[in-house]
């Protein structure tokens, strides 16, 4: 990871020398490069970058260093104050909460993606499903009943448990209580040798943005700097926690604690656990809305891949829908249209955008009705296709 980092880094540098308008062959220190490039009348610069793959067993913390790591190059050189108008900091899209093993599981990789990768306004999580989607049939459906490792099954429960704390959920339905018996069963099963409590083992789940071989370096390179997750104040602290940094080491490198967790164990929800999870939704699409990140919607890729079996149903209208709604949600986030893997899912952005406005044109109150015009919806998807330029990480003379 460490040498494709520096590699992508080093590709930033010299394919920043080559921007629209000019070659400057004299800045370039990779020859290949530049005579690729003597061929081409001008290129674009690198924008961004992106990791979209399979989400099990490749949580957000993998690749998060590279992440940190890309955010410190600045795609600025001598030249650029001629024709710079904004801030050239690299923008980054990270494809997440659309493969899970349950609602929460999604909840917390987005979650996870955030901190750990320190996203901040103009960042894009690409999918974010699990963010919007109906909890209450997606468990129905389930019978209420999930099925998946232990390990995470462990992480899944601390991290609502102090997702509730966070955000002050009522707890009528004694949710809490059943969390703290799942960190004592399955804690105990999975990290036999280790006597810790829930704030110890939540504590250690914040170091997973670090890079476990690096951490004990004395930092040099830029790399090793960027191999600590440092933007957080509280990890300064935690590193400070013995027990946490003992657990830390142990999910990483203990084989015993990693057999044990891969084991498969089964937890069955009540309506109570549905409700504290659609509040945990809810103010996870608030604070998202509020950090200014944005959404890439991939509408035939999430009907592919989820619950989600109609294009009506997809949760782009739960994300943002001023205009759709009289009385629209105060936090709106950041939306656009996608098509994600554009080959696999064979399709365009045009058919991705006609699908949505059929789906939306089609939707039905219970009264037989239709639930929007055709005037708020065709405005409605004209604001999607300008909030999607915005965030586009493209310069305006680029888009
Ligand atoms: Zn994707």
């Amino acid at each position: 990871m460490e040498k494709q980092a520096e590699a992508i880094a080093q590709l930033i540098r010299d394919n920043s020398m080559y921007v629209k308008g000019g070659f400057r062959p004299y800045f370039c220190n990779n020859k290949k490069f530049a005579e690729k490039i003597k061929k081409c009348s001008y290129i674009y610069p690198i924008v961004g970058i992106d990791a979209a793959s399979s989400e099990f067993g490749c949580r957000p913390e993998v690749f998060a260093p590279v992440f940190r790591r890309l955010r410190a190059v600045s795609r600025k050189n001598t030249l650029d104050s001629l024709y710079e108008k904004h801030d050239m900091q690299l923008g980054r899209t990270f494809h997440v909460g659309e493969d899970f093993y349950d609602i929460v599981d999604g909840l917390r990789a987005i979650d996870e993606c955030i901190f750990f990768l320190n996203f901040e306004s103009g960042d894009r999580i690409g999918h974010a499903v699990s963010l919007g989607i109906d909890a209450y049939s997606y468990y129905k459906t389930r019978n209420f009943n999930i099925v998946l490792p232990r390990q995470i099954l462990l992480d899944n429960a601390v991290w609502l448990l102090k997702k509730m704390e966070e955000y002050s959920i009522n707890d009528s339905y004694g949710t809490k209580y059943k969390l703290k018996e799942i960190f004592e069963t399955y804690f105990r099963t999975i990290y036999s040798k280790i006597d810790a409590s829930i704030e110890d083992y939540y504590a250690s789940w914040m170091l997973r943005g670090d890079e476990p071989s690096r951490t004990k370096d004395s930092l040099q390179s830029e790399w090793k700097i960027c191999a600590k997750n440092n933007f957080k104040p509280i990890l300064k602290q935690i590193r400070n926690n013995s027990k946490a940094m003992d657990l830390y080491q142990y999910y990483h490198y203990s084989k015993d604690v990693k057999d044990k967790g891969e084991e498969i164990a089964e937890y069955q929800l009540d309506d109570g656990d549905v409700l504290v999870i659609r509040e945990v939704q809810k103010k996870m699409r608030q604070k998202i809305a509020r950090e200014k990140i944005a959404i890439e919607t991939n509408p035939t890729s999430n009907l592919r891949i989820t619950d989600i079996d109609r294009y009506s149903k997809h949760p782009i209208t739960v994300f943002y829908n001023r205009g759709l709604k009289p009385n629209y949600d105060p936090d709106q986030i950041m939306v656009s249209i996608n098509t994600d893997d554009q080959g696999v899912f064979a399709t365009s952005l045009e058919k991705e955008y006609a699908l949505i406005a059929c789906a939306l044109e089609k939707k039905r109150n219970d009264d037989g009705s239709p639930t929007y015009s055709p005037k708020d919806i065709y405005k409605w998807l004209d604001d999607v296709r300008e909030s999607s330029l915005v965030s586009s990480f493209l310069d305006d003379e680029m888009s």
